[in-house]
């Protein structure tokens, strides 16, 4: 089970003598089965992990003993000896271990990240039908598998790990998918920034099979080409699955606008919807390029009601609000502008500017579909975000629906930071 350790990566064990251990009985690995190394608490920081929270930030661990290697499994024990879980190890990351499990008698090995992708697979059964070729099959933390994503398009599954146990057990993770969701090719996109965090390079490439010259997916009957290799994230925002399915139902005969259209979802599903017209704005012409394209593909759809327009979301905005355009419709989803809670004041700026410009350009009786994926903005703010920009643009507004990321996408309850998307569906009043 164990693969050569990485001798660069390899961290000194902590100089310090782990005093509270001494007075106390010592926990030893031997007792907890799978691991060779123990990672001590400071007393006091053992809570989160008792309430199933799954990491464990550098700062609350007081000893290491034994001598683990990145992604190594080891074992966290509470000031007291007691077992708290079985952890990935990150010696590079504020987030120094992520728990795999929180049953001592688990071991974590092969058959331990089989159980876990089958049972994540299974979650996602009932999602997939003949409307729908696609969804995300591993969600992290909420699927037990911290540092492993996995989106399903088709029968092709693209994998992405962002954590040093998520590369530890890569090839486990791996052989698990190909033999229980069957795709025709696992295609890593482990080229997230957050990588680096971890010290782990970035990387792209086949895992498995190979890739087909067009990978599709079709999602609420539109289908959509998807780029594996170069889109953003692992191609497609899958997330937003059931938003653009609430964006289809609300849309009957407006004028919308959709801003940060990417490849074009929430524009296909406003004009299954019955939109008037769609005017659809990215700064990508690339993206652009595909959002055409995926209306090509869907020949049913009105061609003729779509506008696309690259540009600077925050200029054109301004450019339509001073040329006195309205709309009936507007939906905007921008990339993370807070990716952490440093970046919150200047996202919320960012935040309140758009919504502001947008609620200005909405007619009365008209809706927007506004989204934020800043994991440093919680609902709650991103709500008064939205109320402050109400508020300046002079519009009067209800709630008429809050949006989350879709049910492929779960949130532990125990670990509210998994709840990185929310949105909201307002209709101006007045
Ligand atoms: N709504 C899309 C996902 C949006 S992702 C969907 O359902 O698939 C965010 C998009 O914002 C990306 O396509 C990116 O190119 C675009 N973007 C980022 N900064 C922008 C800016 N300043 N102005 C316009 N588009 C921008």
């Amino acid at each position: 089970m164990a693969r050569p350790r990485n001798a660069l990566n390899a961290r000194p064990v902590s100089s310090a003598t782990p005093r509270a251990a001494r007075a106390r009985p010592r926990a030893d690995s031997a007792t907890f089965g799978s691991t060779d190394c123990l990672l001590h608490l400071k007393p006091g920081r053992d809570k989160s992990l008792r309430q199933h929270h799954p990491w464990v930030f550098s700062g609350a661990i007081a000893t290491v003993d034994g001598n683990p290697g990145v992604g190594d499994t080891v074992t966290i024990v509470g000031s007291d000896g007691a077992f708290l879980c079985h952890a990935a190890y990150s010696p590079g990351s504020q987030i120094r271990a992520r728990a795999w499990s929180f049953d001592a008698r688990e071991s974590i090995a092969a058959d331990f990240f089989a159980r876990r992708v089958q049972t994540a697979i299974a979650r996602r059964a009932p999602m997939l039908d003949a409307a729908h070729t696609g969804c995300r099959i591993i969600h992290g933390e909420a699927d037990g598998l911290p540092g492993v994503i996995a989106d399903r398009y088709d029968d092709v599954v693209v994998l992405q790990l962002s954590a040093a146990g998520a590369e530890r057990w890569r090839d486990c993770i791996v052989q698990a998918i190909a033999t229980l969701a069957h795709p025709r090719c696992i295609y890593e996109r482990s080229d997230a920034e957050v990588r680096t965090l971890e010290g782990l390079p970035l990387r792209n490439g086949v895992l498995f099979g190979r890739v087909p010259e067009t990978v599709t997916l079709l999602e609420d009957g539109l289908c959509y080409r998807i780029d594996i290799e170069a889109g953003q994230k692992t191609g497609f925002f899958l997330d937003q699955r059931d938003n653009r399915a609430a964006v289809r139902a609300i849309a009957h005969d407006r004028t919308v606008l959709n801003m940060f259209c990417y490849t074009g979802g929430f524009t296909l599903s406003a004009l299954a919807g019955g939109a008037r017209d769609v005017l659809s704005v990215d700064s990508s012409a690339d993206a652009l390029a595909r959002a055409r394209d995926n209306l090509a593909r869907n020949p049913g759809l009105p061609q003729e009601r779509a506008q696309w327009r690259e540009a600077d979301a925050f200029t054109e905005l301004r450019r339509l609000r001073d040329a006195g355009a309205t709309f009936d419709l507007i939906v905007l989803d921008p990339p993370k502008f807070a990716p952490t809670a440093h970046h919150v004041d200047r996202a919320a700026r960012a935040y309140k500017d758009i919504n502001l410009l947008a609620l200005k350009m909405l007619r009365v009786d008209g809706l927007l579909a506004t989204f934020s994926c800043s994991g440093g903005v919680d609902t709650l703010l991103f709500r008064k975000i939205i109320a402050g920009a109400a508020s300046d643009a002079r519009a009067d507004a209800v709630v008429e629906r809050q949006f989350t990321a879709s049910a492929d996408h779960p949130v532990v309850l125990s670990f509210p930071e998994g709840e990185y998307l929310k949105g909201l569906l307002l209709r101006r009043t007045a």
